[in-house]
């Protein structure tokens, strides 16, 4: 069958994988639609994350957020027949078949017909932007800023739109997914290209805070959804979400950092923020994602930026790998 194989660093091209051999008891998906994670980003530019592929002759398959159609079940699958739309989670979905694996039996859901195969595709990765959003607990009287509007960052904004009246700031360096923000509900947005992010944001929040608590501005939620690049050189989302934190303010790491920080911990301890790391999320995370999309309470269809087949693997990387431009690249293979 074909896949999308990664061979090395920024080296993605289509190429022939067996087709999965079903166990008893297992099941092969036709996969529908694919989209490109950020983590599966981070494997293409630096090489991490290499366990979330399927390990190939020559490289690996990466995709684990897709949707898919039951091609074929080796005996009996408990309520799923061929034919049926699903999605799961699993690895090496960027090619034309699957194998789905029932320990993971819980977390294969039946699709509404009316949810398209690409919507679906994007549940996992609104999952994890609910797991950041959960984890923060967000009230509707507080200030949020969710730094970086790519698809995590724009899905929180998703699901605190869902659920609370929030003040919530978006920060991007891109025009395009700031526009989407506001079209998405977001209350102000800033391109940190033209704006100093701390002066805008926090005026009077300070990075050494004063010995009483509670005597300083700042904002009461943080959610750093960019992480550092290797590449990148100057202050950190963190360090800027540090200083513009309030006393005993709550910041969520839902990002990947491509090299190690150098932080003035004592920021931390001082204004004792609550610095909470979030990856990925639980498995009533990812059902309660599925129903945000299927109920209409949230439309991932603005998100899903552009489309490509197996074919063209090496594009849909390059693609994803531009911020400027792309959001969610789907493969639809
Ligand atoms: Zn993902």
């Amino acid at each position: 069958m074909k896949a999308a194989i990664m061979r090395g660093v920024k080296d993605v091209g289509t190429g022939e994988v067996p087709t999965p051999v079903l166990a008893p008891g297992e099941a092969l998906l036709r996969v529908k639609a694919c989209g490109i994670c950020g983590s599966d980003l981070h494997t293409y530019r630096e090489g991490l994350f290499p366990d979330l592929g399927l390990p190939v002759d020559g490289g690996i398959v990466l995709g684990h957020e897709f949707s898919a159609e039951i091609a074929q079940i080796n005996g009996n699958l408990e309520g799923f027949s061929v034919g049926d739309r699903v999605t799961t989670v699993g690895i090496g979905a960027n090619a034309e078949y699957v194998k789905f694996t029932p320990a993971f039996a819980p977390l294969l859901l039946p699709l509404p017909d009316h949810v398209t195969h690409e919507e679906a595709a994007t549940t996992e990765p609104l999952a994890t932007s609910l797991h950041a959003a959960n984890l923060a607990d967000v009230q509707s009287h507080e200030s949020v800023l969710i730094m970086g509007a790519g698809i995590i960052g724009l899905g929180v904004l998703q699901c605190l739109r869902a659920t609370s009246d929030a003040h919530v700031t978006v920060v991007d360096l891109s025009d395009k997914r700031l526009e989407l923000a506001s079209q998405l509900g977001a209350d102000a947005v800033i391109n940190a290209r033209n704006a100093d992010v701390v002066a805008t944001v926090a005026p009077h929040a300070r990075a050494d805070a004063p010995l009483i608590a509670g005597s300083q501005g700042g904002v009461d939620v943080i959610f750093d959804c960019v992480g550092a690049p290797a590449s990148f050189k100057g202050t950190t989302v963190l360090e800027q979400a540090l200083t513009m934190i309030r006393n005993n303010g709550r910041i969520v790491v839902v990002a990947v950092f491509e090299r190690p920080l150098e932080l003035d911990a004592n920021t931390i301890v001082r204004k004792g923020v609550r610095l909470l790391g979030s990856w990925a999320w639980e498995p009533d995370e990812f059902v309660a994602a599925l129903d945000l999309i299927s109920s209409g309470k949230i439309d991932r269809k603005p998100l899903i930026s552009h489309t490509f087949t197996l074919d063209e693997a090496a594009t849909a990387y390059a693609t994803q790998d531009s911020a400027e431009t792309a959001i969610k690249v789907v493969f639809t293979p």
